[in-house]
């Protein structure tokens, strides 16, 4: 799928592509079945700016365009969806901290994260707050210049490995947020491991007891955690795993391509086989229409559309659909290769599965969606033209 990009974009694509091809691709499968994403391999992230990728100018960050964003995500993801994650959450917790934290922390620990001499996670789910996100239980209270953090985060990718956590809790002034440093006494963290997908995305469980929070580690202000802090934070997120499916949907095609143009059965390559033929249709019209919507939410969000939360919601929700339905496709047409490690399409198939669950599942975006309908959603979609 071509396109419209500006010769820059372009450029810098083929920068992603490159370094994935160098950096990533060839050990993603390694990664995966040990569980682990190399320090090597995020000191290279940091030096190439792909930490700092949505940080801005002023604080030392690349300060990229939202489209330059998805793309970085796409080429990533197409590599290896673990190291996608942790481009979703160091840049969700990137935009938490440019966007909500107190002007001092702002200036410590932002240029830190843009280098990726800190990395950044995401901590909301619990036992009881997975979709619902309202009914988080972890309890913040004020005393004195700190705040007592009390309560168990779960399933933090890159739990293992962050120096900071963008945690949500609850007040008597409603859900709030703090940055969150991994030092801090009361803060301990369990490894998760074993996981269907991203296996490599070193995920957390965090445990707090009385953890002392420094007051101005608050994000925004103590009752805005749920409807400013997280409602921004999880837009970045889920504008990361639309274009990261994108890249799966990409690498999923790509192996099936390869696979049916050599492998013969019945005395010709398999891609000559009209049945085999509708399925390559079907996921390189699955791959176009995912790249679209999410280069629509790019350019909405660069034109401060204000439609552009839903526009994510509908990138988020199709190309990881779309993404999902490919990557089975893609186990399906390689046959018993489908199902080996040394093929990419059972781990791409693993982390598609992921990929729908997070930052929203199908029900829930399909919720959500609708009700951006009711409130006029796509009404004048066709303005400006003749
Ligand atoms: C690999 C991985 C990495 C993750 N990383 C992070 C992270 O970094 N930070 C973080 O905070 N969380 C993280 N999560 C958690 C993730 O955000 C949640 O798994 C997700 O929000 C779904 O919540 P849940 O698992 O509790 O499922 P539930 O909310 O219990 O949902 C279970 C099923 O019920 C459906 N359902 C729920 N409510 C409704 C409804 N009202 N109507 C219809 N259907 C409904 C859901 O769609 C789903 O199919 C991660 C999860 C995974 C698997």
């Amino acid at each position: 799928m071509r396109l419209p990009l500006s010769e820059p974009h372009l450029r810098q694509f083929q920068a992603f592509q490159a370094f994935t091809s160098q950096h990533i691709t060839p050990h993603a499968g390694a990664w995966d079945r040990a569980q682990y994403i190399p320090e090597s391999l995020i000191s290279l992230l940091g030096q190439h700016g792909y930490l700092g990728a949505n940080v801005p100018e002023q604080s030392v960050g690349q300060g990229w365009d939202s489209l330059t964003y998805g793309l970085l995500h796409e080429a990533i993801g197409a590599g290896c969806s673990s190291v996608r994650s942790l481009l979703t959450v160091h840049g969700m917790a990137c935009h938490a901290t440019a966007r909500w934290a107190t002007r001092s922390v702002r200036e410590q620990v932002l240029p830190r994260l843009a280098c990726g001499d800190l990395i950044g996670a995401f901590a909301l789910s619990e036992a009881t707050a997975g979709s619902d996100a309202q009914n988080v239980q972890l309890m913040a209270t004020r005393q004195d210049n700190h705040y007592l953090l009390n309560g168990t985060k779960q399933w933090i990718t890159f739990g293992q490995r962050a120096d900071v956590f963008v945690v949500f809790g609850r007040m008597q002034q409603g859900h709030t947020a703090f940055l969150v440093d991994r030092d801090t006494p009361g803060l301990s963290i369990e490894p998760l491991s074993d996981l269907l997908g991203t296996r490599a995305s070193m995920l957390a469980r965090l445990h707090f007891q009385d953890a002392r929070v420094p007051a101005e580690h608050l994000l925004g202000r103590e009752g805005f955690g749920h409807h400013y802090v997280l409602t921004s934070t999880l837009d970045w997120g889920r504008f990361s795993v639309a274009w990261g499916s994108v890249g799966i949907l990409q690498a999923a095609l790509d192996t099936v391509l390869e696979h049916t143009r050599t492998r013969e059965q019945y005395g010709s390559p398999l891609a000559s086989h009209q049945l085999v033929q509708r399925h390559l249709t079907e996921m390189a019209v699955k791959l176009h229409s995912a790249r679209l919507l999410c280069y629509q939410a790019a350019l909405s969000r660069d034109r401060r559309d204000p439609q552009h939360l839903t526009d994510t919601l509908l990138a988020k929700y199709q190309a990881s659909n779309f993404a999902a339905e490919a990557a089975h496709t893609a186990v399906h047409l390689l046959g018993a290769k489908g199902c080996l490690p040394d093929f990419p399409a059972e781990r791409l198939w693993r982390d598609a599965k992921v990929a729908e669950i997070i930052e929203g599942t199908p029900e829930i975006l399909q919720m959500q969606i609708a009700r951006q309908l009711q409130d006029g959603y796509g009404q004048g979609i066709f303005e400006g033209a003749l």
